[in-house]
């Protein structure tokens, strides 16, 4: 024990600050044993001596210029009294004479490291004498003695340092080694500044490296290594994975080893936040040198203190915004609304993604505007550099980059790019398709994104009797209002048309011009919008023009920025392509019509106006894929080569036509009748038997024989035909019309030779 330690025991025995009732137990079995009414155990402190343990007597202390044993501490060695009356130098001494009335006395030095401070001592009323042997054992006795307070005050300073580490951010572990590590002892404050349960760990119920993360825990073993062979104090950083938080800490060993150089135990010193500071200490002397080397470079710097909402950047930051670094406001607000409207969401997305430690860093780029009004494309790159305890960030910093120059090549190449895509789209869309207004709604949401705008429609120009209208092929989205609705629907079906031209966009129609407002109200056009429809600020038309005609337009509106004619002529690739497709589309239109027409003229009897052959063919052809049973018949005129010579071929012409009409006029709608050539027809009727039809086709014949065809005003004529008919039942599904048709016209023949004017049924 060292000085210190010595003068604060005395002190410590004399106030008694430690349980010194065991000490008064053994003075009392010493009475006992040496039959003396009065044992102590004294101290001798500045002008008192302290009876720090005593057996027969009250007092506990009395002046020290009387006591016995300040010549025990003088001469350092026993002393035998044993009987003061006749002892010169202590008859007269007021304990010998006064209370207590000491006879005789023996003492032995109590010591301390080997130096005496009182003694040990057996006190009776009565002349007494001792032996040899009664001097040693009281010695020996007074060594115990020492040796008890010794370790008692050592156990006492054990609870003090206890008391100390507890409210200590150092934690102490101290593992035992014997072929591995067991805990032995963990300080209580572990809970405290780490987080985790003292008493878990030294029970063994946790592992130290179980607390950490797997890079720390390979650290940690190659440490004890390190011991193992020898080595005797150690400093490691680890990371420990708490079940709420990560943590660092920063720990100190100190190998213990026995005579034979085995290491036995460690004693670790524990530290959290030491990463921090660490990382701090680390980041200023980075952040210096960062910062030499910024000044010397191109890029700002920022550092925000989040708490604080205090922003400090470089002069360099405010030279890329023109703004003057003696009058640069702090306030992050300040910053944010320096940022493009149409850059701040994800700015802000990814800003919040890094403050939740979601990213590593927290990289981005935006454009920020320069005092002169001019956006400036900026790139970022932060990253936190201190959290408090829950995670939270507490600063963040990085630097600015100017990537304007980078950013608009990028940018007009990315717009090129995405323009010519979308142009391809459209085209194959329609192509795919042959639906130009689906093509349209397709790009449209493209064709904003790639305007800045907010707004925009494309439409083809129509005459209807000589009247212009814009039809409608694809627009913003329209519901601005309950009336709008209809509009809505009519756009829907594809019947959206825009007549009204006295505003912004009938402008473009009416000159057939680049049309371009960026101040409301200013245009001689502006008209203002629909009631409800958001307003138009700024107004980009385009018209879309086929050999210099005008064919249709496109709007756009509300860019952020102001249209230019830039964005004109960007555009102008698509409204080409528009006007292109607008051709195809009227070209496909016309090729159309006129191959309906070839059709059409292909499949009609030009007499009679009924379908040909061909078209019957065909059309029953259809019939006898989908339907049974129905019924197919012959129609052929009596005796018509007589007509023909008697009244001229014009007058059959004219029969025919009659007859022809005749027989179509009897049919259902969905029933059907050609003229087959010459004087022939054939009929189709649908869903009809033998039972339900025979007197549909009895009428036919019948009202043809009534038919009296007027040839002139002198000439009437009438005349008869001949029908064979059969039906078809489902059961003939094999069977072409081909046969049908025969069977019928076998019917037929029949008739007419069996008198003919009459129906004969197939069988
Ligand atoms: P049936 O049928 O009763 O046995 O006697 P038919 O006199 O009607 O005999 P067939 O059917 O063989 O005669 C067909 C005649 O119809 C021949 C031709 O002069 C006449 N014909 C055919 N096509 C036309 C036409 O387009 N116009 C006119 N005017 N006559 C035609
Ligand atoms: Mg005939
Ligand atoms: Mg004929």
């Amino acid at each position: 024990m060292d000085t210190f330690a010595k003068v604060e025991l005395t002190q410590d025995l004399v106030e008694s600050s430690f349980p010194l009732a065991d000490l008064n137990t053994l003075l009392t079995s010493l009475s006992d044993y040496f039959e003396v009414p009065i044992t102590l155990v004294t101290v001798i402190e500045g002008q008192w001596q302290h009876l720090i343990a005593r057996h027969g007597i009250l007092a506990d202390r009395t002046p020290e210029q009387d006591a016995f044993c300040k010549s025990l501490i003088k001469h350092n060695k026993s002393l035998l009294v044993p009987d003061t009356a006749l002892d010169e130098n202590y008859a007269n001494n007021p304990l010998v004479t006064g209370e207590p009335y000491i006879r005789s006395y023996l003492g032995v030095p109590f010591r301390l490291d080997g130096k005496p401070i009182g003694g040990v001592c057996l006190i009776d009323t009565k002349p007494k004498n001792y032996a040899e042997r009664d001097v040693h054992l009281l010695e020996t006795i007074s060594g115990l003695i020492t040796n008890i307070l010794e370790l008692q005050k050592n156990y006492s300073l054990y609870l003090e340092d206890q008391e100390l580490i507890r409210f200590s951010p150092i934690v102490l572990i101290k593992w035992k080694y014997n072929n591995g590590l067991r805990i032995r002892t963990v300080s209580p404050n572990i809970e405290r500044v780490i987080g985790i349960d003292a008493f878990h760990l030294c029970s063994g119920e946790l592992h130290f490296e179980d607390l950490l993360t797997e890079p720390s825990v390979e650290k940690f073993h190659f440490n004890l290594q390190n011991h193992l062979d020898g080595l005797e104090a150690s400093e490691i950083l680890l990371e420990m994975a708490l079940d709420s938080k990560q943590i660092w800490i920063r720990m100190i060993t100190v190998a213990h080893f026995n005579h034979d150089g085995r290491m036995t135990s460690i004693q670790a010193f524990i530290t959290e936040n030491t990463a921090q500071k660490y990382t701090e200490d680390k980041l200023n002397e980075t952040n210096r040198q960062m910062r030499l080397l910024l000044e010397a470079s191109e890029l700002g710097t920022w550092d925000w203190n989040i708490p604080a909402d205090i922003n400090k950047v470089n002069k360099k930051w405010c030279d890329m915004l023109g703004i003057e670094f003696e009058y640069v406001e702090t306030s992050v607000n300040y910053f944010r609304q320096l940022i493009h409207p149409a850059d701040r969401s994800h700015v802000e997305r990814d800003l919040a993604k890094h403050l939740q430690g979601l990213t590593d860093a927290y990289t981005t780029s935006y454009r920020m505007k320069h005092a002169d009004g001019h956006w400036v494309w900026i790139e970022t790159y932060g990253k936190v550099v201190e959290r408090d305890n829950s995670g939270r960030a507490l600063r963040l910093a990085g630097t600015h980059r100017d990537i304007t120059y980078r950013m608009e090549a990028q940018l007009q190449e990315r717009k090129q790019k995405q323009l010519l895509s979308f142009i391809s789209k459209a085209q194959s869309a329609y192509l795919k398709t042959g639906d130009l207004s689906k093509s349209c709604r397709e790009i449209l949401e493209e064709l904003i994104d790639i305007a800045d705008s907010q707004f925009a429609l494309i439409g083809e120009l129509e005459y209807t009797a000589g009247v212009p209208r814009l039809f409608i092929h694809a627009i913003s989205e329209m519901q601005w209002n309950d009336l709008s609705s209809q509009l809505v629907q009519r756009y829907y079906d594809n019947d959206l048309y825009f007549t009204d031209f006295n505003n912004l966009f009938g402008s473009v129609i009416l000159t057939g011009k680049t049309v371009i407002s960026n101040e409301r109200g200013k245009h001689p056009a502006s008209k203002g919008t629909p009631k409800g429809h958001p307003r138009i600020s700024k107004f980009l038309g385009l018209p879309i023009k086929l050999n210099g005609e005008l064919v249709g337009m496109i709007g756009l509106a509300n860019k952020f920025f102001d249209y230019t004619e830039e964005d004109a002529k960007f555009l102008q690739p698509l409204v080409d392509s528009l006007a292109g497709l607008y051709y195809a589309v009227k070209l496909d239109k016309e090729r159309q019509e006129a191959e309906n027409k070839l059709l059409e003229l292909a499949m009609t009897d030009t007499l009679s106006g009924l379908p040909n052959r061909r078209a019957f063919m065909e059309k029953a052809a259809e019939v006898g894929e989908i339907s049974f049973p129905y019924l197919i018949g012959m129609v052929d005129i009596d005796n018509f080569k007589s007509i023909n010579d008697t009244y001229g071929h014009d007058a059959g012409d004219k029969a025919i036509k009659l007859i022809a009409y005749t027989i179509k006029d009897a049919l259902r709608s969905d029933d059907f009748t050609a003229r087959m050539g010459g004087e022939e027809f054939a009929f189709v009727l649908l869903d009809a038997t033998h039972g339900s039809s025979s007197a549909l086709i009895e009428t036919i014949r019948e009202s043809i024989s009534n038919l009296e065809i007027t040839l002139s005003e002198e000439e009437k004529i009438h005349l008869t035909v001949s029908i064979g008919v059969k039906a078809v039942l489902p059961e003939m599904e094999k069977m072409s019309i081909t046969a049908h048709l025969n069977d019928a016209d076998k019917a037929l023949y029949e008739a007419k030779h069996t008198g003919k004017n009459k129906v004969v049924w197939f069988e």
